[in-house]
């Protein structure tokens, strides 16, 4: 369903919504869809907050006292890091990692940790 009927169907008159059963179940079913975009968008700005509020209320440092491995710990823990560990380059044939660093980052280890941006933030879900 386009948004634009999505937001037309949500904002149509209570008359005209409930009006017949075909309309009714509708309204309804649209409705259930506005429940699940409304969870899963406080999700999402759940994990932002997580991730943000750390950062901008760090005590008495600064935002700029943040090194890159605590920025990275704190995306994992606030869930916009998804962490997978890696046994084989993740760049080898999959055109979405090509530009992935993460074996070059622990060349030698028998495995290591590939750190992956999660997928509400590409908008690819
Ligand atoms: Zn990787």
């Amino acid at each position: 369903m386009s948004d634009v009927m999505f937001y037309g169907i949500l904002r149509m008159p209570i008359e005209m919504a409930m009006n017949d059963e075909l309309s009714r179940f509708q309204f309804y079913q649209t409705v259930q869809q506005a429940l699940e975009r409304i969870k899963k968008i406080e999700d999402e700005n759940k994990k932002l907050k997580e991730f943000v509020i750390p950062i901008l209320a760090h005590g008495d440092e600064c935002v700029g006292d943040w090194d890159g491995g605590e920025l990275q710990d704190l995306a994992v823990k606030s869930g916009l890091y998804i962490e997978k560990t890696m046994t084989e380059p993740c760049n080898l044939g999959r055109e979405e990692f090509v530009g992935c660093p993460c074996r070059e980052y622990c060349y030698g280890d028998e495995s290591w940790e590939c750190y992956r941006i999660a997928e509400f933030l590409l908008g690819n879900e």
